[in-house]
């Protein structure tokens, strides 16, 4: 009889995994804010979208207000107007939000390419908080606890409650961790820090990124 090696399914991701691999996979696609800048940065072309988008937002406010101008006008059921009222609000501020932001992050981008970077130490970056995220979980948790490879991952006894046989388990594939035992504690490499060095959110992400 042939096995087909190729078939097996025993490495197969289950379907969390999965997700967060494609998540990893994507991020690691995404250029950071200094390689856009690099790549992209021609102060014309920054000052013609800038202006495009400006234009933008002003077109998706006359919009909304022409929309909710017929709907005053046409619609006399209250209910039915009220629907349609929460239907274009809903819809239009969304994309008003996201150009907005648009304009916010070109403002961003020039300002790095200035080189006016302002370390504000009360704020991260979607990008910090991806770096943060992608220090390998059990470089840190040696710092507590002796880790063993166990299969795809990694087993020692939980930093969080006392116990003498291993239950805590980190997926080096999503970078998180689970305790199996009485803490029950789960959570990803920001979690962690956070507990066991009991910071707030933004000190654990800046203190990832020493790492
Ligand atoms: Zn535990």
């Amino acid at each position: 009889m042939r096995t087909n090696f190729y078939n097996s399914n025993l490495d197969a991701l289950d379907f969390h995994e999965q997700i967060e691999a494609e998540n990893t996979w994507k991020k690691s696609l995404r250029l950071t804010d200094k390689e856009i800048v690099e790549a992209f940065y021609d102060q014309e072309l920054f000052y013609e979208k800038n202006i495009e988008l400006e234009q933008d937002c002003v077109e998706i406010k006359k919009m909304i207000k022409d929309k909710l101008g017929y709907l005053k006008n046409n619609i006399k059921n209250k209910e039915e107007a009220e629907i349609l009222r929460t239907f274009i609000i809903s819809s239009s501020i969304r994309e008003l939000i996201e150009t907005e932001n648009l304009i916010k992050y070109l403002k961003r981008l020039r300002i790095i390419k200035a080189g006016r970077v302002v370390i504000n130490k009360n704020r991260v970056t979607r990008d910090d908080i991806d770096r943060a995220k992608q220090v390998p979980l059990d470089q840190i948790v040696s710092e507590f606890t002796k880790l063993r490879k166990c299969g795809r991952g990694f087993m020692g006894l939980c930093p969080f409650h006392q116990e003498r046989t291993p239950s805590f388990h980190i997926n080096p594939e999503t970078n998180t961790y689970n305790c199996f035992g009485a803490c029950q504690k789960h959570g990803d490499i920001i979690n962690f820090v956070q507990e066991k060095y009991n910071l707030t959110f933004i000190p654990a992400v800046k203190q990832l990124l020493t790492y």
